[in-house]
């Protein structure tokens, strides 16, 4: 059996070395010379928002939440544009992406996280992109998105779909509505990838920085309503570290998390669907469980803090199946009165047809009697 190699033979990924170098340095040099040239006009800014957050959302909605965690079900023409804008994002191939980030949530904070925080807010945010892969962990995929042809065939042309999803494509519909091709290239593509980037790379890093952590202290993730809004909702981080299933980060209804309103809004449409959602009471569970915790630091009884926890548990799960039970008596009654009133449309409908059919008999019968004593009349 082969002995696994050492980290220390990662070396220097000189191609990433590159692009994170020159796209922030082309983007600061040439989106300058650009608006002092020809001014920034808010077509141009609409722009470049709109390639932003195309890019952002395939990365949040595609990349995370349905291809690594598979959190709900989609159209397979929204997981197209996933994969497809997803490409341009230049974060990887979907494969990739996901290997990295299913490992990262197995081994969070250990040796074997490729983004570990404890190997510095540099290296979790920018560095372990710039080395090569560890070789202990090459031979690691996720099997399920093996099987798929469509990721493996994104993986295979990976740098060319990029490449032309990345940067030719803003360039020709920039072209296209009369901003220009080169406006394009650099604001669509160039200093949009830098953003975008930043913004996801924050995920990984900050958001295992920053912040709080309401649902559990067993990672270094943390909740951050700043963060969610550089990182388009993903700023919620330990509550997704602890609930990696739900398709929510921001699990309250006024938590700023657009990529759980982007995934709301195509089940709205029925594009979605088998949103995960994590319940009430394993959130309340989680989060008391963290409190209790803190009080007892602060040097709260354990005794009474528990008990009291054990009555809030108690409580909620008996509110809930009050609940349920209530649900479930009045879709039966729901059901029963739907029931009596289709009965009672359906007698009427039945009288009303019985009369309809003697009213026909009646009409028929005194339409041939008409006939029968009908006298033609003469023409003089
Ligand atoms: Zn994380
Ligand atoms: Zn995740």
């Amino acid at each position: 059996m082969a002995q696994p190699q050492a980290q220390s033979e990662r070396r220097t990924n000189w191609t990433n070395l590159l692009f994170f170098t020159l796209t922030p340095l082309a983007s600061l040099i040439l989106a300058p010379l650009y608006v002092y040239y020809n001014g920034l006009s808010w077509g141009l800014v609409t722009f470049f928002l709109v390639c932003f957050a195309i890019s952002n959302l395939s990365i949040t909605c595609g990349y995370h939440r349905y291809f690594s965690h598979r959190s709900y079900e989609v159209h397979p023409f929204i997981r197209w544009l996933y994969v497809f804008f997803g490409s341009g994002a230049f974060q990887g191939s979907v494969l990739q992406w996901s290997t990295d980030h299913r490992r990262h949530h197995r081994e969070v904070d250990t040796d074997n996280d490729p983004y570990s925080i404890n190997k510095g807010f540099w290296y979790a945010h920018l560095g372990w992109i710039l080395l090569t892969e560890d070789p202990r962990h090459t031979h690691l995929r996720c099997h399920d998105l093996e099987k798929d042809k469509f990721i493996v065939w994104q993986h295979k042309h990976y740098p060319w779909i990029a490449t032309f999803v990345g940067f030719f494509l803003p360039g020709l519909v920039a072209w296209a509505i009369g901003l220009g091709f080169w406006a394009g290239v650099i604001f669509g593509g160039a200093l949009r990838i830098v953003v975008s980037n930043h913004s996801t790379f924050f995920i990984n890093s900050a958001c295992h920085y920053i912040g709080r952590q309401p649902y559990t202290d067993t990672n270094t993730a943390r909740d951050s309503f700043i963060m969610a809004i550089l990182t388009f909702g993903e700023g919620y981080h330990n509550f997704h570290h602890m609930f990696q299933a739900d398709y929510r980060n921001g699990v309250r209804w006024y938590h700023w998390d657009p990529t759980k309103w982007w995934i709301g809004t195509l089940s709205f449409l029925g594009l979605a669907s088998k949103l995960k959602r994590v319940s009430k009471e394993d959130i309340l569970k989680a989060k008391l469980q963290m409190e209790e915790k803190l009080l007892v630091a602060k040097g709260a009884s354990i005794e009474y803090v528990a008990s009291l926890r054990q009555k809030v548990v108690e409580a909620q799960a008996r509110a809930r199946a009050l609940h349920e039970e209530l649900k479930r008596m009045k879709s039966q009654m729901e059901a029963s009165i739907q029931g009596s009133a289709a009965a009672v449309k359906f007698a009427q409908i039945k009288r009303d047809s019985r009369q309809a059919t003697e009213d026909f008999r009646n009409a028929y019968a005194q339409w041939l009697a008409y006939q029968r004593a009908f006298q033609p009349v003469r023409v003089r």
